[in-house]
């Protein structure tokens, strides 16, 4: 190694010891912030935008952790053409190199299993203990036993697939292997649920596949705890009953679901009539809650809440000082979606800044979120929505043009969808 070498040896090497990344991260800025830690559990949508957006807007001397379980985000935007065959999984994967080589985000692979409100510190599955000034938990969903079926059944013969991943292709498989005559039987929980309009997606892209692949008879049955269709009403309307008509066999406002396992029925009850339905495929996706490290923390609990309550202008917990939640593991009144996730992260990033610089958050944050269904392989329709602040309701609330959706399902909007997909996860990830 020559002089020239072990210098600049010296000072990467010196750089990772007092603060890793800052070498490589030169743009950021010097905001006052010294000596502080924000911990976000959970590198999802919500949580892989908040670290990043912590340390661009907190500056070099923020140090954000980030933990991790999966080395790899697998998205669940998409992964309903992974059932169609349009994509494949591993189309769908995200790391976290980028944030931690552009941002300086600490990234850790681990489980968080214990959280200590009180000390300020959350334990990790590696044994070790991290302390935190404030805490960001972001971890998601996790699903219930429900109508017969158990945790080992999801991930066995029954998979929702509400959670990309083995599951996913697990029911693609399951859908490849169908006959023309065969039914696919879906199940939709009460909201709210993770994303609004995936179900119907769903059953529009099932029910597309089997008749371009030549199966024209098999029926695609949507039990729906819901009375109605809870997002993009027109649209799926116009999908189910024309686009997919005689396929889609969609019935709202089912009750008692059951599952058989041995004999693959499904009971349920409709409009007081009880009906068996015999399914080839069944597919049910579960009722769910905040990701259990939520009611670790004690900001959610099984018995009390499914969801954590936040105050919507940081985010933070109402029940545990210092601890914000983020992404679909918060009850707010915005919809359980990852460009949502994306812009709660934020509001909560631009907090936290706000808060450790003794300043109080932006009192009127606003959010958007744009969310495009494909409705067949080539055509899709679009959902947007902007929300406000309202001081009265202390709740985010649909403002200005409030909740709109497309007038057509087109080729066009498909496009256009790639091109969103595409710069929502590189605001997240990248
Ligand atoms: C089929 C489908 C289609 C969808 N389509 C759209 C769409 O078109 N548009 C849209 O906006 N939204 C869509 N969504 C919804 C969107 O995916 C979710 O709203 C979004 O992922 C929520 O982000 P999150 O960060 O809260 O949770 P997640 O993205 O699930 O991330 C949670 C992360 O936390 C990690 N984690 C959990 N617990 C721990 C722990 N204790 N320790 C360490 N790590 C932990 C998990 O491993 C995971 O990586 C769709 C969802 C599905 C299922």
């Amino acid at each position: 190694m020559n002089r020239r070498d072990f210098l600049r040896c010296c000072a990467a090497g010196a750089g990772l010891l007092l603060w890793p990344g800052v070498g490589r991260t030169a743009v950021l800025a010097q905001t006052g912030i010294t000596q502080r830690r924000v911990v976000v559990v959970g590198g999802g949508m919500a949580g892989a935008t908040a670290a990043k957006y912590l340390r661009l807007w907190g500056g070099a001397g923020l140090e954000v952790v980030l933990v991790e379980k999966n080395p790899t985000y697998v998205s669940n935007i998409m992964s309903n053409l992974v059932l169609s065959g349009t994509r494949t999984l591993s189309s769908l994967n995200y790391g976290y190199a980028t944030l931690s080589s552009k941002y300086g985000v600490v990234v850790k692979q681990a489980e968080v299993t214990a959280v200590d409100g009180q000390a300020k510190t959350v334990t990790l599955s590696d044994g070790s203990r991290l302390s935190y000034d404030r805490l960001v938990l972001a971890p998601g969903i996790r699903f219930d036993d429900a109508y017969g079926l158990t945790q080992a059944d999801y991930a066995g013969e029954f998979p929702h697939a509400w959670q990309a991943g083995p599951q996913t292709q697990k029911l693609r498989d399951q859908l490849a292997s169908m006959q023309n005559g065969d039914t696919f039987l879906m199940t939709i929980p009460t909201k709210p649920y993770r994303c609004p309009p995936g179900p119907y997606e769903r059953a529009c892209l099932v029910a597309d596949y089997l008749k371009s692949s030549g199966r024209g008879n098999c029926k695609v049955v949507v039990l729906d705890e819901n009375p109605s269709i809870q997002a993009e009403p027109h649209n799926f309307n116009l999908a189910f009953t024309q686009t997919h008509a005689g396929i889609i066999d969609y019935r709202p406002g089912t009750t008692n679901i059951q599952v058989d396992k041995v004999n693959r029925t499904i009971s349920f009850t409709q409009g007081g009539a009880a009906q068996v339905i015999n399914a080839k495929v069944i597919n049910v996706i579960p009722p769910h809650r905040a990701g259990v490290v939520a009611e670790m923390a004690g900001v959610a609990n099984s018995a009390g809440g499914r969801w954590a309550a936040v105050d919507v202008l940081s985010y933070e917990s109402t029940a545990v000082p210092f601890i914000h939640v983020i992404g679909d593991a918060s009850a707010t009144t915005q919809p359980k979606a990852g460009h949502i996730a994306n812009q709660e992260a934020k509001v909560c990033a631009d907090a936290i800044v706000r808060l450790l610089q003794g300043q109080q958050p932006d009192p009127a944050p606003v959010t958007n979120s744009a969310c495009y269904s494909p409705i067949t392989a080539t055509t899709a329709s679009w959902l947007t929505a902007v929300y406000q602040y309202d001081r009265s309701s202390k709740t985010m609330v649909p403002g200005g043009a409030g909740v709109v959706e497309a007038a057509s399902i087109s080729s066009k909007n498909f496009n256009q969808m790639n091109t969103w997909f595409t710069t929502l996860m590189s605001d997240s990830f990248a």
